[in-house]
Formats: structure tokens, sequence, C-alpha cells
């Protein structure tokens, strides 16, 4: 296709048709500057490791959180899997909050693909502590599992985008330093907590073994995610890649979107998190909405009255082509990103009303 159709076809997606769409961040379309960059990517066989633009997308990312080495990935939930499979083996136990995403949404895959349980946290709206994580390592008992490994998520999808702060982490990781047990982020969405806190990438790559972070969220790429580490962690990652079938080829195209939202689109993070927190304080005035989670960044979870359920709110803002998240029998989530304009919020905060 030439780039002059493509930008028609762009302008008709994004503008003609003004569906409103808050399921997720990731329902973003790359915009013409970042398709540009993607069509002039030089490319080669990254399973050789002869990509050129994946190459550079990996040590961007890793140089970005201190680290030395990075493994360009299909997805987050990859990068999580590879990450859990490379620090455990089959029969051990990882520690994460009950609302994780790797236990919630990669569909098993702790058990399946690793042979590994999870041990549930009830956390601050996703958010465990270092005493969390001290009261339920196992003892060295030959009964009992083995506990090999600490997962955080930041931010917290389930929990409303919360976001942790530093000194947290850092008592986090002291304690896993003492019981010699490795720390992974889940860091998916990690930009949206980075322009909202106090510390950098290099300050959270500072604290965690491992980090998976996804430029397919609010960072707007199309395709992809990177695991970042020591060179002889993702060294044992790539060859799990290659075993869960995450070994691509010329993904150079796919690599030059992820520079360009690296480059273009994490400052304008605030952006979503202003629109989002605009939706949650006309949500909290509405009779219908019995709760709003607080709005830390981008994802704005309520609970209905029982005027609604989630299934017929959904079907409510349909006519008006507004496209949402039932999150639960009562429970709604939006999430702003880079495709949600003022004119979009603005309609939305009007249907709200109007319902
Ligand atoms: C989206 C997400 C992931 C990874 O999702 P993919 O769709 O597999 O890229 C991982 N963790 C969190 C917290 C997420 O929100």
């Amino acid at each position: 296709m030439l780039i002059s159709e493509y930008s028609l076809m762009f302008m008709f997606q994004n503008i003609g048709t003004m569906i409103i769409d808050l399921r997720s961040d990731t329902v973003t379309k790359p915009t013409k500057a970042m398709m540009d960059a993607m069509m002039s990517a030089p490319v080669g066989d990254d399973v050789f490791n002869e990509d050129p633009t994946i190459l550079a997308l990996e040590q961007k990312a890793a140089k970005l959180f201190n680290k030395e080495a990075a493994l360009f990935c299909p997805s987050g939930t990859m990068t999580n899997q590879i990450a859990i499979r490379c620090h455990t083996v089959p029969g051990d136990e990882l520690l994460c909050d009950v609302n994780s995403h790797i236990y919630n949404y990669e569909g098993g895959g702790i058990s399946s693909n690793s042979g590994v349980q999870a041990k549930l946290i009830q956390g601050d709206r996703g958010r465990i502590t270092a005493k969390h994580i001290e009261d339920n390592i196992n003892a060295d008992y030959d009964w009992l599992t083995r506990t090999s490994l600490v997962c955080l998520e930041n931010t917290v999808n389930r929990a409303g985008g919360s976001f942790y702060d530093l000194q947290t982490i850092k008592d986090i990781k002291q304690i896993c330093q003492q019981k010699q047990l490795p720390l992974h982020l889940d860091g998916a969405r990690i930009f949206n907590a980075l322009v909202e806190s106090d510390y950098t990438a290099a300050d959270i790559g500072n604290q965690f073994d491992s980090v998976s972070i996804c430029l397919s969220k609010g960072l707007g790429a199309p395709v992809g995610s990177l695991l970042i580490g020591t060179p002889a962690f993702i060294k044992k990652a790539r060859r799990v890649r290659k075993v869960f079938g995450g070994g691509m080829r010329q993904a150079g195209f796919l690599a030059a979107a992820g520079i360009y939202a690296l480059d273009n689109n994490i400052n304008r993070l605030k952006e979503d998190h202003a629109r989002a927190k605009q939706l949650g304080n006309a949500l909290s005035a509405l009779p219908y909405v019995e709760s709003v989670m607080p709005v830390d960044t981008n994802i704005v979870i309520f609970n209905l009255t029982n005027k609604y359920t989630a299934a017929s709110f959904e079907e409510a803002l349909k006519p008006y082509d507004i496209k949402l998240a039932a999150f639960g029998k009562q429970t709604i989530r939006f999430v702003t990103h880079l495709d949600f304009t003022n004119d979009m919020l603005t309609k939305v905060i009007e249907v709200l009303k109007k319902l």
C-alpha cells in the first residue's frame, strides 16, 4: 500500500467514524510519523541476531533502565512468562499480589509454562510490602514449596493504575536480597508511573533483576514488549523466547515503532492522566455511580449502583459509539490513551450526564 493511501485510511479510521474506544490503551493505531519510521527501518533476521533496528531498540531500552541487555518480544505476556521461567524451576512458588496481571490475565501461564504456583498476597490496591514478602517466604523444609521469585506490577492494571513509591520498592529489594530471591517487575505501564512519580527508569532498573515493559500500551506502538536484565539473564531468556515461539525474523519494522514510541510518547502520558482524572471526577458526581477508585494514572475503575449492570451499561453507551471494558458484574474500566482526544472527553462526559 502506498503511504498516501495509508494516510487516507488513517484519517478515516481516526477521524471519520469517531468511535470512542476506552476499553484499553492497547487500541491506539500508529500515527503517520510512526508509520514513516517503521517503513524506513533497516531490518535483518533477528533469530540470527542480525536485525539492526531490534538491536538498537534493545540497547536503548537496556540503557534507559541502567541495565546491560534487553530482549524484544511480541507481547508483555511473553516477557513476563519468560522471566518467570528463567527465575524458577518446576515445583517452585512465586509471590505476587492477588490483583497481578501475571496471575489473572496470562491464561494460567505461571503453572502451564513454568510448572510454578503463585502465593497470592492481598496488598493495598495491588501494591505489596517488604513485610508481606517476609511473612510469606516458606521455611526450608522438604515438605514446603520453595519460594523462589517475587513479582511486582507497576502501575497496577486491576487496581486502577496505582503506582509504587520508590522506598517501598527499595525495602522489598532489601528483603529479596537478604533471602536471595530474584525480583521481577511487570512494568507494562511503568512509564505511566514514571511521569507521575519522583523516580526514573534507571532507579527502577537498579532495584529489579528483570523488568518487562510494553510499547503497545500508552506508548502507542502497534506491537512489542521488552524484557530487560543482565546479559546472562537475557541470554537464557533468548533461548526461552525461541522455545515459546517468540523468535521473530525481520521484526525491525515493529522495533522501529518502539524506538519512535520511546522517543516521542513518554512525556505526553500526563495528558492521558489529566483526562482520566476528569473522567473520574465527572463519574463521582453521577447518581448511578456508587464509587470510583482513586485515579492515579490513566485507568478509571468504577462501580455502578443497581440502576445498571456492567452489561446493561455497555449497551446504554453503544448507540453513542463509546466502548468500555466490563470489569466485574457492576464494575467498569475506562482507559485513556493517545487516540482519546479532548473532543472525545467532552462527548463522553456529556453522554454520561444524559444517562
Ligand atoms: C497489558 C499488560 C500486560 C501484557 O499484555 P500483552 O497484551 O500480552 O502485551 C502485562 N501486564 C500488565 C499489567 C498489563 O496491563
